[in-house]
């Protein structure tokens, strides 16, 4: 039986007037959700995609798969998209979204990963981070090309610059991950407000050195308010306390769309995208004739809003 312990905290950060994060630690599923949109929307996108994920998830069959998560982050798009659309003012609202659950694939325990925008999900392991997701910004993009290296991504201004994320289209791209529970390992989620502010190297001896995984949170969001905190912070930390003795490191990519993350052999499981999703080249280019899809930047939420 694998065997999680998390914890979490959310703030609003010294400059932001709202906080438009939102943070989920369920029985077996977590998330971390930061809003976009003027007036209420982001704040509105941020709790009605963690409201909407999670209610679908818990009415998946038991145990979940993997594809039911990707299925309830679709079902939270279309929730985010269906309220932006019966009110004017949440209009082109939209938030990430980055969720980890523990599921069933062929018998066997694992944790699956799903994930759309700039959030993050970080494993470390005996002292080193690593970077399990890709953020789907225009640098995140350039860096990914090799236009841009990451220490000049760090500081570009158009970091915020979002090029999917849930609730601004009808449909989303979900990318996907097994992540195989391994005793000892700590997942990290969190928001950009985090990663801004504190270098990685710094989030490791953090991860490293309290044990805690509610006072490492909180630990991590004291260092990003000392470090400016001009954005939203949220940090959810999940500990693999115990695995299935069986399993070994590893992890292999879920979706054709996910970066080149998945371990030699590791099968291409079934996601909840639509034929032909993936390939979207919509969501690649980031911008897209009429309303709603062009490129969202949270760097443009005034402190005011
Ligand atoms: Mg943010």
């Amino acid at each position: 039986m694998t065997r999680l312990r998390s914890g979490s905290a959310t703030d609003i950060g010294l400059v932001r007037r709202v906080n438009q994060d939102q943070v989920l630690e369920a029985d077996t599923l977590f998330a971390v959700a930061d809003g976009m949109g003027g007036h209420a929307g982001g704040e509105v996108a941020s709790k009605t995609a963690v409201e909407a994920l999670r209610s679908a998830f818990e009415q998946a069959p038991d145990p979940p798969s993997a594809g039911d998560l990707v299925g309830a982050v679709e079902a939270a798009n279309e929730a985010v998209w269906d309220r932006a659309a019966a009110d004017p003012d949440l209009r082109g609202m939209g938030t990430t979204l980055t969720a980890l659950a523990l599921v069933t694939e062929e018998g066997k325990e694992e944790l699956a990963l799903a994930h759309v925008g700039d959030s993050r999900a970080y494993r470390f392991r005996q002292g080193r981070l690593d970077q399990l997701t890709a953020d789907h910004s225009l640098v995140g993009e350039m860096v990914r090309r090799g236009q841009l290296s990451a220490a000049e991504a760090a500081g570009h201004p158009q970091r915020h610059v979002v090029t999917r994320a849930v609730g601004i289209d009808p449909m989303v791209e979900v990318d996907a991950w097994l992540v195989r529970p391994t005793a000892g390992d700590r997942i990290l989620v969190c928001s950009d407000g985090l990663v801004d502010e504190v270098e990685d190297a710094e989030i490791a001896t953090v991860l490293g050195d309290v044990a805690d995984p509610g006072r490492a949170a909180r630990e991590l969001v004291s260092l990003a308010r000392e470090h400016g905190g001009k954005d939203n912070i949220t940090v959810l930390v999940v500990d693999v306390v115990d695995a299935p003795a069986a399993s070994a490191p590893g992890q292999g990519a879920l979706d054709a769309g996910a970066p080149g993350e998945g371990a030699p052999g590791a099968g291409a499981v079934v996601t909840g995208a639509a034929p032909g999703e993936a390939a979207d080249p919509r969501a690649a280019a980031g911008a897209a004739p009429g309303s709603g899809t062009e490129p969202r930047s949270r760097g443009a939420q005034s402190p005011s809003s």
